[in-house]
């Protein structure tokens, strides 16, 4: 038998773990020899998917849930045995309040791909001025822009259809929500491709979200059995927890508190053509790497050797941000909250981006007679919050979540999470740059680049990009195609 071809993936976040799930899945199909190392600088695996349970409570520091409707989250979890462990949002709360002009509103139904469809929801909730609504209504007659024109940003490209207090009061505080983000900076064709895509054919965005919502239900009552996110019963750290059992039932080597210091091209000597140099001194040769790190920190491991794919990488910014649940007693609080919770408009000028009643919308997230409440803060712009200790972030946020929804209870137990350079983001150029880092990276045999910062920051992305990772290093490592 052929000896064992030798992989290493730096970075043990759900990007790292299903690279080395789908690598290892694709070699026992093959019965092709393989040995992967998982190498993690944290002494957890997750990376960015940290789940804290304590007395009855399951809070999330990073992710909450993923979307559904991008099956590959929903089809890891089926590879992993848990989808009888996946959990809907509560639909009897299914609904979202945007902090508006003083008060909470609730959000209009009629939203498709974040474009209003329905003008009676709209007024009623009081987020849009008639001026404003006419305004948008506008996007009806607006011709399409011409395909030759640069790229916009989520900014330009919604003021220009929808007009400014639809974009600064409606899309902003959604797209804050996703990406952390300042949308005068984000690429529209980066971040929602199929909304430029709906301006193209039908001539408008309202148009188009019509039209989409007529295929749909063209199609008959929808027969799927879940809600537009969802999570694990008990935590998306379930997932994690889970593909590392597998992995290391399958014989992969997980590496974890340990630094990656160095990646070096061997050359073209005999050997294998990577060395990796881990703290303390240690070493691992391999004939491939995986690059599962963020964008800064896969530059420097690039740069010895590509000087341009690391200065590309380097072109991508990201964005810090900060979690905070907090646990109110119930009583103190049911009155106050309802639905899922709230985003804020950048315009309000607050700390808060938005907050989620993580136990009004998912089941058994807290004991009964307790409310877990989970604050997200910064972003894009707001770096200097970062510099607060956890006491004054938590009064920051307990102070405006006073303001906001009437909250003036203290909170019976706090939990913060710090996310520094966390989110990356998608600004005008993004799709050129991920192109030359992709085609710069290919220059190196049995070299890759995966994770948030190219092709999509959700879970789901990250796990697509991971497997299609996967599919060309084992056909590059077994000569088939992929
Ligand atoms: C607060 C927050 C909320 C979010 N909410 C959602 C949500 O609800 N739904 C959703 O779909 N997505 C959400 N996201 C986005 C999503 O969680 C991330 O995009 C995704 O988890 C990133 O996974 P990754 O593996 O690519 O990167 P990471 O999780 O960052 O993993 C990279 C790993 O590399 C390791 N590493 C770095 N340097 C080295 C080194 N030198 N040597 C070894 N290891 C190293 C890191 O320690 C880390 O574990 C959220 C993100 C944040 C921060």
């Amino acid at each position: 038998m052929a000896s064992p071809k030798r992989v290493v993936i730096i970075g043990g976040g759900i990007s790292g773990l299903s690279a080395a799930f789908a690598l290892y899945e694709r070699a026992g199909n093959d019965n092709a020899p393989l040995q992967c190392t998982v190498v993690e600088g944290q002494d957890r695996f997750g990376g960015k998917i940290v789940t804290h349970h304590r007395d009855g409570l399951i809070m999330e520091g990073g992710p909450d849930s993923f979307l559904t409707t991008k099956p590959a989250g929903l089809a890891l979890c089926e590879k992993l045995g848990l989808t009888s462990q996946l959990i809907n949002t509560k639909t009897e709360n299914a609904h979202t309040f945007t902090y508006s002009k003083g008060r909470l509103r609730q959000f209009p139904q009629g939203l498709i791909a974040m474009v209003p469809t329905k003008v009676g929801p709209l007024f009623r909730s009081g987020v849009l001025s008639w001026p404003g609504i006419v305004r948008m209504g506008a996007d009806w007659i607006i011709p399409r822009r011409p395909r030759t024109k640069d790229e916009e940003t989520l900014a330009e490209f919604f003021s220009r259809r929808l007009g400014s207090e639809a974009f600064n009061r409606l899309i902003e505080p959604l797209v804050s929500g996703i990406y952390a983000g300042d949308a005068n900076e984000l690429s529209v064709d980066a971040t929602f491709p199929q909304l430029v895509e709906l301006e193209r054919k039908y001539g408008s965005l309202i148009k188009g979200a019509v039209a989409m919502q007529r295929a749909r239900s063209s199609h008959g009552p929808t027969t799927t059995a879940r809600t537009l996110f969802t999570t694990l019963r008990g935590g998306l750290g379930d997932l994690i927890g889970s593909l590392e059992d597998r992995l290391s039932g399958a014989g992969v080597s997980l590496c974890r508190g340990t630094n990656v210091q160095a990646v070096q091209a061997a050359g073209s000597g005999p050997g294998p053509p990577y060395r990796i140099e881990l703290e303390g001194g240690d070493r691992l040769e391999a004939e491939a790497v995986i690059l599962a790190t963020p964008a800064y920190v896969s530059a420097e491991f690039l740069r010895p050797f590509d000087e341009p794919a690391a200065l590309a990488l380097d072109g991508i910014p990201y964005a810090s941000t900060m979690t905070i649940s907090m646990v109110f007693p119930e009583p103190a609080v049911k009155s106050l909250i309802r639905g899922y919770g709230f985003v804020v408009p950048r315009i309000e000028n607050r700390s808060l981006i938005a907050a989620t009643w993580s136990s009004m919308k998912w089941a058994e997230r807290a004991p009964v007679g307790q409310c877990l409440v989970r604050c997200y803060l910064g972003g894009r712009g707001r770096e200097p919050l970062l510099d607060l200790d956890d006491t004054e972030l938590t009064e920051r946020a307990r102070r405006e979540l006073e303001t906001i929804a009437g909250i003036q209870s203290l909170p019976l137990h706090v939990e913060v999470y710090r996310w520094p350079r966390a989110m990356p983001q998608y600004t005008r150029g993004h799709r050129e740059r991920v192109r030359h880092i992709r085609e710069r990276v290919a220059r190196h045999p049995g070299l890759y680049v995966t994770g948030a910062a190219y092709d999509g920051i959700g879970i789901p992305d990250c796990i697509r990009d991971a497997e299609q990772t996967a599919a060309k290093l084992s056909a590059y490592l077994w000569d088939r195609v992929s």
